[in-house]
């Protein structure tokens, strides 16, 4: 029984790690709180409640997770806060220990539970509300990302037996939105200006198979164009067995679904996919490139891989090196292997030695970095259409932006405007003129340049 605590201001303060998916969560946490009379304040020395949103995918993340709640239940000591919650994957995959392994978590909800916070913290603060409508979807001012871009969740969980992951552990089986709930969200966020709007899932390709809907995905970006056309509208996270071809038709034939696709592939080998439980061999992946190549030409692909998964040799790991060497791809993220308690591979023989993943890990990202730098230097001279984040890290007279083939929050580089005008939330021309292996600098076509 939670001890009551008759709240004075309601101000919350929120950390909010891991994915984009999480951070979706947290927006509706945030949106539900907000339509309780509850003020999310940045200063967390300054907030009476405090609220972590944790991540467990990997061995790192989960001890970020309970670093950050520590270091928060700080200020319950000094008398600052008074209720330090914890919600997310942490908690999910280890509800009934979190009592003891955190006691200095007032209250803890699982990713099943967080739509009660706002019910929750209402009761312990002796405002008996109770029970309201579930959030449907976070509202543009409760967003964690600028208003010109978004994130958008079409699925939760995820039922693919992937053997080095640990998502399905802490947040169960797919379980799909209703898609007049994703319209209206993005509706919503058309109405409130949001110029790009990034589709997210753990299997976003496998959105609405447990609605009864096959080729989920492409009827929803044919509604959403038909509905509400967005200006740019990107896919991350497609499953390599369930890119169809009516989804890359759909793409090509339409206005704001950008030429853009994530498809984390993990490996090419056939021996160490089928001991990740994944589907595909080199043919198979070669073919998926082509084919998407073939409807997409001016499409950019974006994969991940893990190197030094249990039994992988230098042979099968020579084999991937080749593989990416031909496939060309735009982007590249690569991990080294983690071995996840919980997780099938966790107790798999011919576990590969730290210092030999890393090395691989380091041996690819080479070969990455040289082919996007390759990749950029074509890009020179040329003119394209580039999204204004904001001011860049780097300095305040340099705007920073993408291009269409560049995903959010700095996962594919960015494009440095060295001479522009635009605001955040424009989409401008720009004249590419300098490549780095990742970025891109620009200038603004009809911006005078400005003498470097
Ligand atoms: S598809 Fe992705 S989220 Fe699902 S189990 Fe595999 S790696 Fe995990």
């Amino acid at each position: 029984m939670l001890k009551k605590m008759h709240w004075k201001e309601k101000t919350v303060g929120i950390v909010s790690l891991g994915c984009p998916k999480n951070a979706a969560d947290t927006e509706k946490m945030i949106s539900d709180l907000s339509g309780r009379g509850y003020t999310v304040v940045p200063d967390l020395g300054a907030a009476e409640i405090l609220l972590v949103n944790t991540c467990s995918f990997v061995t790192d993340a989960r001890r970020e997770s309970v670093d950050t709640i520590l270091e928060l239940s700080k200020y319950k000591e000094e008398g600052k806060a008074r209720f330090l919650v914890g919600t997310g994957c942490l908690v999910s995959r280890y509800k009934d220990q979190m009592g003891s392994l955190i006691p200095e978590m007032d209250l803890a909800l699982s990713t099943f539970e967080e739509e009660r916070l706002g019910e929750i913290l209402d009761d312990v603060g002796g405002l008996s509300t109770g029970a309201k409508p579930p959030i449907l979807f976070p509202m543009a001012d409760s967003r964690l990302t600028p208003l010109h871009r978004a994130y958008v969740k079409v699925s939760e969980g995820c039922d693919h037996p992937c053997t080095f992951c640990s998502i399905p552990l802490a947040r169960g089986g797919q379980v799909s939105r209703r898609m007049e709930d994703i319209l209206s969200e993005v509706a919503h966020l058309a109405s409130r200006g949001t110029k790009e709007i990034t589709l997210i899932a753990q299997d976003l390709t496998r959105y609405g198979q447990d609605l009864g809907l096959s080729d989920g995905l492409a009827t929803l970006l044919e509604r959403i164009d038909q509905d509400t056309p967005v200006p740019w509208v990107r896919l991350l996270y497609a499953y390599p067995t369930l890119v169809t071809e009516r989804l890359l038709k759909t793409i090509r034939k339409s206005e704001s679904v950008l030429p853009y696709l994530d498809i984390p592939l993990q490996h090419v080998d056939e021996k160490i996919l089928g001991a990740m439980k994944r589907p595909g061999s080199v043919d198979f992946m070669k073919r998926l490139v082509d084919r998407i190549r073939d409807t997409l030409p001016e499409i950019h692909l974006r994969t991940t891989f893990i190197v030094g998964f249990p039994g992988e040799t230098e042979t099968e790991f020579e084999a991937l090196l080749r593989f990416v060497e031909w496939a060309n791809f735009d982007h590249v993220g690569v991990f080294a292997f983690s071995r996840e308690e919980g997780t099938p591979s966790f107790d798999l023989p011919d576990q590969v030695p730290h210092r030999i993943r890393m090395r691989r890990r380091k041996d690819l990202m080479t070969l990455c970095a040289r082919i996007s730098l390759e990749k950029n230097r074509r890009l020179e001279g040329t003119v394209m259409p580039v999204l204004v984040d904001g001011v860049s890290d780097q300095s305040e007279l340099i705007l920073s932006g993408r291009i269409k083939g560049m995903a959010p929050d700095g996962i594919d580089g960015e494009v440095l405007i060295l001479s522009g005008q635009a605001r955040p939330g424009e989409i401008v021309e720009c004249r590419i003129t300098k490549s780095h292996p990742y970025d891109l600098e620009a200038w603004e076509v009809g911006v005078p340049e400005i003498p470097q």
